[in-house]
């Protein structure tokens, strides 16, 4: 009897304060891309970032809504919430890595403004060990100027998407054609401002806009 294939994950971090069109975009394109069988999406505690507007909980149930309906299996992993202060990515990585198993292809996605300050991300060299990483292109964000050990260590890596699921970790690839100028931070402020976003639709999945609406978020 031929062995089952490996899984093939796809997997993205994010704040997702609110979670938005460029998330989902990001999610769908490396899921066709790299033909994964499932996309976890997975809320995090920063480390980095300012203190955020919407609850833990309400930032769960926000990419809940947002990613409901694509034509993949998505599930919202909120382990990083419910530990209640922030994780390094590489240790969430290495528990998934420890409930996968050693043969699933895991591709941790990211922009490109996160690739950028991949050399601030705690241990970043040892995420290669534990995953693929696959960046998209973000307007705003070069992929050409990374920080040199950063650039080093990704085009030693270099693979095609096709490539990823085959073995589970230490390969990246780049997806230079997206491009979509969409931020949570631009959409927070334009909520602050008391207007609906304009063009809604285009920037942010109507039922998380209804949901922001609903719970009174990002008035202030
Ligand atoms: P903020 O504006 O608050 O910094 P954000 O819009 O960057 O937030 P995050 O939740 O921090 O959203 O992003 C999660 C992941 O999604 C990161 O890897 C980020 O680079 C990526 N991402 C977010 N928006 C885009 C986009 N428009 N295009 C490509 N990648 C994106």
């Amino acid at each position: 009897m031929q062995p089952a294939p490996a899984r093939r994950i796809a997997l993205l971090g994010g704040t997702f304060d609110p979670v938005h069109n460029g998330h989902v975009a990001l999610g769908a394109h490396f899921m066709r891309l790299l033909q994964a069988d499932e996309l976890v999406v997975l809320p995090a505690l920063p480390w980095q970032k300012a203190a955020l507007k919407a609850t833990p909980a309400q930032r769960a149930e926000m990419v809940a809504l947002a990613f409901a309906g694509q034509p993949f299996p998505v599930t919202v992993d909120r382990r990083e919430l419910e530990r209640g202060q922030p994780t390094y990515t590489v240790d969430t990585l290495r528990e998934l890595r420890a409930e996968l198993g050693p043969q699933a292809s895991i591709a941790f996605l990211m922009g490109a403004d996160q690739l950028q300050r991949l050399d601030t991300w705690h241990d970043w060299q040892a995420l290669f060990g534990l995953a693929h990483l696959c960046v998209a292109a973000r307007p705003g964000f070069r992929l050409d100027a990374l920080p040199p050990a950063v650039a080093q260590e990704f085009a030693r890596r270099a693979a095609a998407p096709e490539q990823i699921g085959k073995s589970p970790s230490g390969l990246t690839c780049m997806a230079p054609d997206l491009a979509l100028d969409i931020s949570a931070t631009g959409i927070r402020a334009a909520l602050q401002r008391g207007t609906r976003p304009a063009l809604p639709a285009l920037l942010i999945p109507p039922v998380v806009l209804d949901y922001i609406e609903q719970h009174n978020l990002y008035k202030e």
